[in-house]
């Protein structure tokens, strides 16, 4: 009877320690590898006073328009370099963008559909509050 005591009670401290070691590796591979804690603060305005100078984002697609939106929160200035300029007129504004009339010519993928993952959602939804009402408006579906 003592010795299944003490086995039990050894049994629990391992695994109170594993779970805990498996605690601690988790959230430090969590911090160092994935931007899933940042997410919390992301489109949170930095309470700093901007930079004083210009992001100058190379490519107006996914990425160059999402680094925009971040940089906005600490420069003064952003600017995208896109070398397709219908994209900031009318067309490039529609409310379904399958109804433009220019093609974009160097975003080969840029008919295809596209299907985002939850930790992109969350990020979106952080950058951009209205987030479900605009994907509404245009057609976007959005599934839980
Ligand atoms: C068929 C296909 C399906 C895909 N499906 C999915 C999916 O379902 N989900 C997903 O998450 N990902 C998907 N991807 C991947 C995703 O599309 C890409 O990772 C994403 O579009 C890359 O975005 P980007 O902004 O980095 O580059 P791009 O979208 O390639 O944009 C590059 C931008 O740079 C501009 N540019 C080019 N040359 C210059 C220059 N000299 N100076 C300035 N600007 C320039 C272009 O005009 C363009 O605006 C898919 C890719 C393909 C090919």
């Amino acid at each position: 009877m003592h010795v299944i005591a003490v086995v039990f009670l050894l049994f629990s401290v391992l695994s109170g320690f594993l779970q805990l070691a498996w605690s601690i590796m988790r959230w430090y591979l969590l911090k160092r590898n994935s931007g899933i804690n940042e997410i919390k603060e992301t489109g949170e305005p930095s309470g700093r006073k901007l930079l004083n100078g210009i992001a100058v984002i190379c490519g107006g697609s996914i990425a160059g328009l999402l680094a925009a939106r971040v940089c906005h929160e600490f420069f003064e200035r952003v600017v995208i370099i896109e070398p397709e300029g219908w994209l900031n007129g009318e067309d490039g504004m529609r409310r379904f963008s399958w109804e433009q009339e220019h093609k974009r010519t160097r975003v080969m993928q840029y008919q295809s559909l596209h299907g985002y993952q939850a930790f992109f959602y969350h990020g979106l939804e952080k950058l951009f509050p209205d987030l479900e009402e605009q994907c509404r408006y245009s057609g976007i579906r959005l599934a839980t």
